[in-house]
């Protein structure tokens, strides 16, 4: 799978590990999205083979039959929601809880 990094707000100290903007896997395509129903960042399946798909028609047909995956599809991996996710801003990376910036820390490698 792909790489992630640590992230660690400077106001309230809360940390996440995730991929801190748009990844790709071997099969899976995550993105960083904010839940504000977990108060948590958090990584979403947005895709497959390196490409990003807004609509779950076009994700089937691209991936075949593999109804397993699909059930988090542009949801929230922990409530399965989507309409408490906001885009992670790369740039600006508001935490979740507070509204402070999240500073990167290290890589961690995933080894799948
Ligand atoms: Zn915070
Ligand atoms: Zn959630």
């Amino acid at each position: 799978m792909g790489t992630k990094y640590q992230f660690t707000c400077r106001q309230c100290g809360y940390t996440e590990v995730v991929s801190g903007g748009k990844d790709c896997g071997m099969f899976a395509v995550v993105k960083t999205f904010n839940c504000y129903n977990c108060m948590k960042t958090v990584d979403v399946f947005v895709g497959v083979f390196g490409k990003e798909y807004k609509d779950i028609a076009n994700l089937k047909k691209a991936m075949g039959t593999t109804k397993e995956i699909i059930k988090d599809f542009r949801k929230c991996p922990e409530c399965l929601k989507s309409d408490c996710l906001v885009e992670w801003n790369s740039k600006r990376r508001p935490c979740p809880k507070c509204g402070g910036k999240m500073q990167k820390g290290k890589e961690i490698l995933l080894w799948d």
